[in-house]
C-alpha cells in the first residue's frame, strides 16, 4: 500500500538529506582518479586505505593496536557482517540471546545458521510527572542471568539500540559483559549508530570492557555514519581467532566490495580521525543536527496526544499510542500504520516487528518514526500530526 500513496516517510532508516560534501567529492575523486585500480576489484577482505584507517581509527576508540590484515574485516554494509557473524559463529542448536526490540533481521539470521533466539525484554519502568526516555527501558539482572545456558553460543546488543534509541549505560554494559566472560559467550555488538548520541550521553563499545575484547564482534557501518546508506560499506572488527571465520563465509558468498565506495569512506574517516572531537567534525555536526529535529518530532508528535519516548541514540524515536487504541484487534501498532499511510499519508513502523512472537502483543501500542531527515519533510509530518489532533 505503500506505492500506491503519496506518503510523508517516516518509515525505514534513511536519511533523505545529502551525504556530506568532502565524502562525495571522495568517491568521484575515487572514480575519475587516473589509478585505473579505483574501478576495479581490490583485495577481499577490505580495500587496503579503509582497513588501515579503521584499524588506527578504532585502534584509538578501543584503547588497543588493531592488526589492520586480520582484525578488521570490510563487507556490504553492517547488514553483511551480521550475516557473515551469524554464519560463521552459530551452529545448530545454539542458543542466541537477544534483547528486544531488536533490529528484525537478529532473528531470521540467527535461524537461518541453525541457532536457536532466546529473547529478552527491556522492561518499560514506570515514569510520572516527566517524559519518558529510553534510558527507562531496562534489563532485569536476574532474568538476563537465566538466560544463559550451556548452550548459550552469543549475546546480540545493539548499542544504540533501533528501535528504541536507548545507549546502554556502563553499568548495563558490565552486566552483559559479566555474564559473557562467565559463561565463555561471544558477543555480537551492533553499533552502527555509535556517532548519533544525544544530550551528552557517553557512548561505551563493550570490546572496552575487562575479558571483552578477545570474545566480541564490533559491527559498523559507513552509510550510518556519513549519512550514505545506499554505498553499502560496513566492517566487523574482533580479534583474529574470531574474524578468520568471518572472513571465510564473507570469501564464500560476497568475496568483494566495491572498491570507490570504500575509498571515499577511507578518505572520510581519515579526516574525522583528524579533527575527532573538534567543533568541524561531522561526528559532533551530524548528532547536534540529529538531536534538534529528534526534539523538533517528539513535540510534534507530543502534541498530537501520542507520547514520545525519547531516544539516547540513533535514528529512531518510538511513540506510545495507546492514548488511539481502540477496540481489541490482531495488532493495534500494525492496524493503525497501515490506517495512518493510506488515510493521513504518514508512513510509520509498527514496533511489534522488532519483538519476537511471544512477546509482540505486549508491545503492540508502539510505532516508530525515523527523525534523520530533512526539516522539510518534518514540516510535513508535523502538518499531518496537527490536522490528526
Ligand atoms: N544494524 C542496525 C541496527 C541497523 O539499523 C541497520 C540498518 N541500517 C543495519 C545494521 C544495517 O546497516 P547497513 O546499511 O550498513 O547494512
Ligand atoms: N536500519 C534501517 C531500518 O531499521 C533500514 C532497514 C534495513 O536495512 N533493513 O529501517
Amino acid at each position: 500500500c505503500f506505492l500506491q500513496h503519496q506518503v510523508v516517510n517516516l518509515g525505514q532508516g534513511f536519511p533523505d538529506f545529502s551525504p556530506p560534501q568532502f565524502v562525495k567529492e571522495a568517491f568521484i575523486r575515487a572514480l575519475n582518479s587516473e589509478n585505473s585500480l579505483m574501478n576495479q576489484y581490490t583485495r577481499g577482505f577490505g580495500h587496503p586505505p579503509l582497513v588501515n584507517i579503521l584499524a588506527l581509527f578504532f585502534g584509538k576508540l578501543l584503547g588497543r593496536d588493531i592488526n589492520a590484515l586480520d582484525e578488521v574485516l570490510v563487507t556490504v554494509g553492517a547488514y553483511e557482517a551480521l550475516f557473515c557473524f551469524f554464519q560463521a559463529m552459530v551452529d545448530d542448536g545454539d542458543e542466541v540471546i537477544i534483547i528486544e526490540p531488536f533490529f528484525d533481521c537478529y532473528e531470521m539470521m540467527a535461524q537461518m545458521a541453525g541457532g536457536r533466539p532466546v529473547f529478552i525484554p527491556l522492561q518499560p519502568k514506570p515514569v510520572s510527572g516527566r517524559m519518558v526516555t529510553s534510558a527507562d527501558w531496562e534489563l532485569d539482572p536476574a532474568e538476563l542471568a537465566n538466560k544463559f545456558t550451556k548452550r548459550t553460543k552469543a549475546v546480540i546488543l545493539n548499542n544504540p539500540n533501533n528501535p528504541l534509541g536507548k545507549v546502554f549505560t556502563r553499568k548495563e554494559l558490565e552486566l552483559i559483559a559479566d555474564l559473557c566472560v562467565k559463561h565463555d559467550v561471544l558477543c555480537l555488538s551492533d553499533e552502527v549508530y555509535e556517532w548519533l548520541v544525544y544530550d551528552g550521553k557517553e557512548h561505551v563499545r563493550i570490546a572496552t570492557l575487562p575479558g571483552m575484547w578477545e570474545r566480541t564482534v564490533t559491527v559498523g557501518s559507513g552509510g550510518k555514519t556519513f549519512s550514505a546508506t545506499g554505498w553499502k560499506v560496513g566492517w566487523a572488527i574482533g580479534p583474529k581467532q574470531v574474524l578468520r571465520h568471518l572472513r571465510t563465509v564473507h570469501q564464500n558468498t560476497v568475496f568483494h566490495c566495491a572498491t570507490a565506495a570504500q575509498q571515499a569512506v577511507a578518505e572520510g574517516l581519515t579526516k574525522e580521525l583528524e579533527c575527532l572531537g573538534k567543533p568541524e567534525s561531522y561526528f559532533i555536526s551530524l548528532p547536534q543536527e540529529l538531536q534538534r529535529k529528534r526534539d523538533r518530532l517528539a513535540a510534534s508528535i507530543n502534541a498530537a496526544g501520542l507520547k514520545s519516548i525519547l531516544p539516547e541514540g540513533g535514528y529512531f524515536l518510538i511513540a506510545d499510542v495507546t492514548a488511539t487504541s481502540e477496540l481489541p484487534c490482531e495488532l493495534y501498532d500494525d492496524k493503525l500504520v497501515k490506517r495512518m499511510i493510506t488515510e493521513q499519508g504518514l508512513a510509520a513502523i509498527p514496533v511489534s516487528v522488532f519483538y519476537s512472537a511471544e512477546h509482540k502483543k505486549e508491545f503492540e501500542n508502539y510505532i516508530r518514526f525515523c527523525f534523520a531527515k530533512e526539516d522539510s519533510t518534518l514540516s510535513k509530518a508535523e502538518k499531518i500530526l496537527q490536522e490528526w489532533k
